[in-house]
């Protein structure tokens, strides 16, 4: 039987930070009847054979706020419908100012063996615009503590392009992860949304934002920090310790099956992708009424498959194998490679092509000169 990546989508957070555009929710008191809606949703899912599930990884939102009791029965009903592997990589996302003993001790019990810490930088002055619950302590607490107690694989999220951030104090905060003990590191660029709180502050000056060779600087100097480090980049946004990666990651760039549980949570399988209401009044009433909370589905067509796959390989380190890309993509695709390697932002390696750190910075942009 196919192996799945299990996603499960805990939406609620005690505010929403200043740039977030997730789907997420701070109506507090509508948890207790999201998680029985989540419950019927991972029900139904099961099937008679229970599907064995190699990664499981619960994001959000903040899974970290969920209380013992919650997580705990959540837990039971996943196991019950799904035959997660003893083995299997069990990430949870966590704020900071969540990471206690006790929690570390909740998370650990019910399997939990990789935290994926939002921290976004170590300055306070680098917070304080993003309305994050945490500042600098708070970041500096979670990760020693979560480090110092073992039985976890430990990333760090930062973020690049935030306001009033330089190149020097982006790597302070690179720094002080990989000093902590991090073995993976997910950095990304700050992506506003328009209408997002922080998006106004910008557009009335009262934040400002580094320019993009800043930027560009940062994704630089990030590469030759964490690569010195011993921390590989990947991806282009993620950087591991050999054997840290994260599998369920892998599992989307690889496009190998997964199932998203939870509100606004993307599926896909073979040529089908789907997903989720990104709304939580009709998704409590969708399951409510024992209905599916699917409301988009797509089936992929030869030529979005042959684009999906160039593109989620390219993303990686180990890029695409020139062999497939000149069967996908023709004479192009030769083109291209040769246009690449001659600028830089390529290089190929036997019978394969990758982007150079610098590639991956406009990688979107030479992507699109493919298609
Ligand atoms: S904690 Fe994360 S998901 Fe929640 S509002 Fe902040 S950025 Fe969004």
């Amino acid at each position: 039987m196919i192996d799945l990546g299990l996603y499960v989508h805990l939406p609620f957070c005690r505010r929403r930070c200043t740039y977030c555009a997730f789907a997420i929710s701070v109506e507090r008191s509508l948890e207790a009847p999201y998680l029985d809606a989540l419950i019927r949703e991972v029900r139904a899912s099961a099937s008679s054979a229970p599907q064995p599930v190699e990664t499981l990884f619960y994001g959000g939102g903040t899974p970290s706020l969920m209380g013992p009791a919650n997580l705990q029965r959540l837990d039971r009903q996943i196991r019950a419908a799904f035959q997660v592997n003893p083995q299997a990589e069990f990430t949870l996302e966590a704020n900071p100012e969540d990471v206690s003993a006790q929690s570390l001790e909740v998370w650990s019990g019910i399997g939990v063996n990789r935290l994926s810490l939002g921290v976004q930088s170590f300055i306070d002055e680098e917070l304080y615009p993003l309305g994050r619950g945490h500042g600098r302590s708070a970041a500096l607490e979670a990760l020693d503590r979560a480090v110092a107690r073992g039985g976890f694989r430990v990333s760090v999220d930062l973020i690049l392009g935030l306001p009033g951030q330089t190149v020097r104090s982006f790597e302070r905060s690179l720094v002080r992860a990989i000093e902590g003990g991090v073995g993976h590191l997910s950095l990304y660029m700050l992506d506003l949304e328009e209408g997002s709180a922080l998006w106004r502050q910008v557009e009335v000056g009262r934040s400002i934002l580094p320019e993009d060779d800043v930027i560009a600087a940062m994704y630089k100097r990030a590469i030759e920090v964490a690569t010195e480090a011993g921390l590989e980049q990947y991806e282009v946004s993620n950087f591991a310790r050999p054997g840290e990666e994260s599998l369920h990651n892998l599992r989307y760039w690889e496009r190998r099956p997964y199932l998203g549980l939870g509100l606004g949570a993307h599926s896909f399988a073979g040529q089908q992708r789907y997903a989720n209401t990104r709304d939580l009044s009709e998704y409590l009433k969708l399951l409510g009424e024992g209905d599916t909370a699917v409301v988009f589905r797509e089936t992929l067509t030869p030529e979005e498959e042959r684009e999906e796959k160039i593109f989620l390989s390219l993303r990686q380190a180990r890029g695409v194998r020139y062999s497939d890309l000149v069967r996908l993509c023709g004479p192009e695709g030769m083109k291209w490679v040769e246009r690449g390697t001659e600028e830089g932002w390529l290089f190929r390696r036997e019978d394969r092509v990758a982007f150079t750190p610098a590639g991956f910075l406009l990688s979107n942009d030479h992507i699109a000169r493919l298609f």
